[in-house]
């Protein structure tokens, strides 16, 4: 029974055919040229003919598939494989396709073994592969998240590792295109009524650009707007939403726009703004992660400012702007070392207004600060680049004028105090004199910068002795 069922079985009898058909299953015999499909093979409009090869069986697959499919029957033609296992797209007419996974032994061959008969099944995995292509796709997204975060990472940390704004305001403009893509960038800092653009990328001349500054409050800006309303957004359709916007140093035109307002603890410091050559540039994520770097930015641009604030409070005297005393201990302290290591003289001198008491007395402590301010300036404007002016408290002000010898230190200091006796002031109606002490030396190691003060403060002191209005000397 097995023998005839099996000998039935392949081509006789229909219902079977159908069964097997049904089940997947596709029998080809190359030597009576009779074929069963699988049943996802009838129904498309496939008819096997031994004499076409296989041009009608790889018509039906998707253009992108047939090569490969082509290669594994050639094959299994030239006796080189008896496995066939292909998956391919197979299509209708209305275009629509199926995954299909074909796998078939060879039977029968002839004696150069090629085969006779093929014995296979098709299955559809148009769901496997939906389901792999959904998977790989939200792999490949879960990657690139990763990678994204990596780089907001790195953006985030090398925008907060400087306290120099300058150096920080860099950072932000060569980062922030790893994470958007923009054609163009500028950091507009809001200084009073103005925003001044302290940083550019990606325009024709960015030093020119870093010139600009615009009222705040002009009509139709989107920066006031994006700063006003306290969020980022976007316009991806310049010409039209915007056609004021203005396009600074730009062959190319503007088409979209995205405007990231920078907030540090609810004060507004400014706006990043970014520029893009294509309508709808920049989308929903773009924004998100402008959003979030922009809040990172803020806080580096706050500390930043905060530590150059400091920095100024702490090295600038406030009412003369002259450097403070704590500026001239620090870069003194180089000079002096300097002249140590080099061998070379330095000078110090001790400035101090003459009998400024009865200034203050007579025309109130208010004039003292202008008087004192004005003696600053004339100071400020007679000494060489190279020295080092600082206020060394109350009406004292202190020179370090490094390889500078006596003769040199005594010349430059004579003119100063002349220029301060020669000049009237309209407060007081009259003028001020200033002594003057200097202490030159070569200092040697394990000297002290302290111990040339002194010795400068004596000299000054001696002034003082003298009669005021002059200038005493001592070296060592
Ligand atoms: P001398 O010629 O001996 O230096 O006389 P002097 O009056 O200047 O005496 P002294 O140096 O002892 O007094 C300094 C005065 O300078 C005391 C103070 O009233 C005044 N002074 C110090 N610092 C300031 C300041 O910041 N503003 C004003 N307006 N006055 C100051
Ligand atoms: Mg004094
Ligand atoms: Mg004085």
């Amino acid at each position: 029974m097995g023998k005839e069922l099996f000998h039935n079985l392949r081509l006789n009898d229909r219902d079977i055919q159908k069964a097997l058909s049904r089940v997947g299953v596709f029998i080809t015999d190359y030597l009576t040229g009779e074929n069963l499909s699988s049943n996802l093979w009838e129904s498309s409009s496939y008819k096997f003919d031994p004499h076409d090869k296989d041009e009608s069986f790889l018509g039906q697959l998707h253009p992108e598939d047939r090569q490969r499919a082509r290669d594994t029957l050639e094959r299994v033609y030239r006796g080189e494989s008896d496995i066939l296992d292909m998956t391919y797209r197979l299509c209708d007419s209305d275009g629509s396709c199926r995954w299909i996974l074909s796998r078939g032994l060879v039977v029968r061959k002839t004696d150069e073994g090629r085969p006779l008969l093929i014995v296979g099944s098709d299955s559809d995995i148009s769901e496997l592969k939906e389901t792999e292509a959904r998977l790989r796709e939200s792999i490949e997204k879960e990657i690139k998240r990763t990678e994204e975060l990596e780089t907001l990472r790195q953006i985030i940390s090398s925008i907060s590792s400087s306290l120099d704004i300058q150096e920080t305001i860099n950072r932000i403009l060569s980062e922030m295109s790893r994470a958007i893509p923009y054609e163009s960038c500028s950091l507009q800092l809001l200084r009073g009524e103005y925003l001044e653009i302290a940083g550019a990328e990606g325009f024709e001349d960015n030093e020119l650009v870093k010139t600009l500054r615009f009222p705040f409050q002009r009509k139709g800006s989107l920066s006031t707007r994006a700063i006003q309303e306290e969020k980022p957004f976007i316009a991806n359709d310049l010409a039209r939403e915007f056609p004021a916007f203005t396009q600074p140093f730009k062959k190319r035109t503007i088409l979209s726009w995205m405007g990231v307002p920078l907030i540090a603890h609810g004060n507004v410091l400014g706006l990043l703004a970014m520029d893009g050559y294509s309508k709808n540039q920049f989308d929903s994520h773009h924004l998100e992660l402008a959003a979030t770097i922009g809040n990172h930015i803020s806080i580096a641009l706050e500390n930043a400012m905060l530590h150059e604030k400091a920095y100024r409070l702490a090295m600038e005297d406030a009412l003369t702007g002259l450097g403070s005393r704590h500026r001239m201990t620090m870069e003194g302290r180089f000079l002096f070392e300097t002249a140590i290591r080099e061998g070379k003289e330095i000078s110090f001198a001790m400035l101090d207004i003459d009998l400024f008491k009865n200034v203050n007395d007579t025309f109130g402590h208010d004039v003292g600060d202008v008087i004192l301010r004005k003696i600053a300036g004339i100071l400020r404007t007679h000494i060489r680049a190279v020295c080092l002016l600082a206020r060394f408290g109350g009406e004292e002000f202190i020179v370090i004028m490094p390889n500078t010898g006596s003769r040199s230190a005594l010349a430059g200091m004579e003119r100063i105090r002349k220029e301060v006796a020669r000049s009237s002031f309209e407060e007081i109606g009259g003028g001020v004199t200033i002594s003057i002490g200097i202490y030159t030396g070569t200092p040697r190691s394990g000297d002290g910068m302290n111990s040339f003060i002194v010795k400068a403060d004596k000299a000054l002191y001696r002034a003082k002795q003298s009669g005021r209005n002059r200038t005493e000397t001592d070296r060592d």
